[in-house]
């Protein structure tokens, strides 16, 4: 048993691995930046170490200072949280070998996951339906129009290394394959440091689902139904919601059954999340996060389960807590993102926060590290806060999001609830009727 863990990250993440580690009785460390000391998760951890300044790559995601953190304070495992190292298999493999617990799946399965390439052909073996595209990497613009004449226009250019929507682009038709090519092998160079592209059939109206999966890493594996996170802003979600209100409880259990099953082979351990694509009736695979995700809590809330609590354990080498029975669907959850950005561009907003009002009541949830008089700091991503509800239905859980937006108070800075609450007018988006175009039409018609 763990009795100390530290927390490789900031922000909302942070405050989220923290409480399920003290419910379980754990000590935690926070690891933060010199621009960070005043942040929530070092407040709320029992200790905390600085670990450089501002910049990310020299403090959370300096290997050398987290390890060091590590055995100043006597902690035995590391929770990555999302983003910065938790996807890093060299990450994994350093920890292990200095003795620590890594709180997540193996290097091997992450490395596995972590190219695209390699992540395809894995789930194929292991029968999980992909979206049909090129054998592999796509070396150089002939092949490209090879490929695409073949498949038929139009196509998507995607970077192996991928991530964050980033060193993806789509070609319409042939006129266009050559800037799509280039465009994309040199946003992958710049954002991966590899310009290694493959491509894909682009689907015309998909929705992005995705299954929660989990494995206990030794055979055993579920999965936990799925996340409707189609409302995409540049390939960014930025509202999320389960069960997913255009799939049936057959198709739930067909295609969490492929993925539960494929989880036991693979005999990968903790929390993951395989994504597909979802148009006229089929699944088709686009990749695996092999990490917790920003939007854990909805599935949290139609389950009743604690996903973090849960890593832990697997961590931990004890089973898991649920069998597949356990896991039923109860009611609806939808989470939004709140970022402090400025509309209707976007742009980021750090600042001081001069006042802060947290909804509550039945069914609502609030994830973040926000406070009276805390100043977001410019270097680190603008998302502030995570608002979820649930209801005993997609109506309830609706208007009770409604409900909970109208009491939120974030002032001083921009932030992106005033569009949510033009969201929860529009017709569309009560009846579930969105794919991943959606909100891009919607605020190019809107904003
Ligand atoms: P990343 O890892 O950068 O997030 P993904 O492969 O997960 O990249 O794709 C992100 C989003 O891009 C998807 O949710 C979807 O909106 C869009 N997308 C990716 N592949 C395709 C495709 N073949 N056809 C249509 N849209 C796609």
């Amino acid at each position: 048993m763990f009795d100390k863990i530290l927390v490789a990250n900031r922000g909302e993440i942070a405050l989220r691995v923290i409480r399920a580690a003290r419910e379980m009785g754990i000590k935690t460390v926070a690891v933060h930046s010199t621009a960070d000391a005043d942040a929530m998760h070092v407040r709320m951890a029992d200790e905390a170490v600085c670990i450089g300044p501002p910049p990310s790559p020299q403090s959370y995601l300096s290997i050398p200072a987290i390890i060091a953190a590590c055995e100043i304070t006597g902690a035995q495992a590391i929770h990555p949280g999302y983003g910065f190292l938790s996807e890093n298999a060299n990450f994994v493999q350093i920890v292990e070998d200095h003795g620590l617990t890594f709180i997540g799946p193996s290097s091997e399965h992450i490395r596995q996951m972590g190219d695209k390439i390699t992540a395809k052909d894995t789930a194929k073996a292991l029968g999980i339906p992909v979206v049909p595209g090129s054998d592999g990497g796509v070396p150089d613009l002939e092949t490209a129009k090879k490929v695409a004449a073949d498949m038929g226009y139009p196509v998507i250019i995607k970077a192996t290394a991928g991530g964050g929507g980033r060193g993806m682009k789509v070609a319409a038709s042939e006129k266009d394959i050559e800037t799509a090519f280039r465009t994309a092998r040199t946003e992958a160079k710049a954002a991966f440091g590899n310009d290694e592209v493959y491509m894909e059939k682009y689907l015309q109206k998909p929705r992005h689902i995705e299954i929660q999966v989990f494995g206990d890493g030794k055979g055993g594996g579920v999965h936990l139904g799925e996340r409707d996170c189609s409302l995409q802003r540049r390939h960014q979600k930025v509202f999320e919601e389960a069960p997913g209100p255009s799939i049936t409880a057959e198709e739930r259990a067909h295609i969490g059954g492929i993925c539960a099953n494929a989880i036991a082979r693979m005999g990968y351990s903790g929390a993951g999340t395989i994504e597909f694509l979802y148009e006229d009736g089929e699944f088709y695979f686009i990749e695996m996060n092999t990490r917790l995700q920003v939007e854990h809590p909805v599935t949290e809330g139609i389950f009743g389960v604690d996903l973090v609590r849960e890593q832990i354990r697997v961590a931990e080498g004890m089973p898991m807590s649920f069998t597949q029975e356990d896991l039923v669907v109860n009611g609806h959850a939808i989470e939004i993102r709140i970022n402090a950005e400025r509309l209707p561009n976007f742009a980021p907003c750090p600042g001081r926060i001069s006042q802060y009002h947290v909804p509550g009541g039945l069914g609502v949830r609030m994830d973040s590290a926000l406070y009276d008089g805390y100043t977001i700091p410019p270097y680190y991503d603008s998302l502030i806060g995570k608002l979820i509800v649930h209801g005993r239905d997609r109506t309830e859980a609706l208007s009770r999001l409604e409900r909970a937006l109208g009491e939120l108070i974030v002032d001083g800075v921009d932030t992106t609830v005033p569009l949510f609450h033009a969201l929860l007018q529009e017709p569309d988006i009560l009846a579930g009727n969105y794919n991943i175009h959606w909100l891009e039409r919607w605020l190019d018609a809107n904003m």
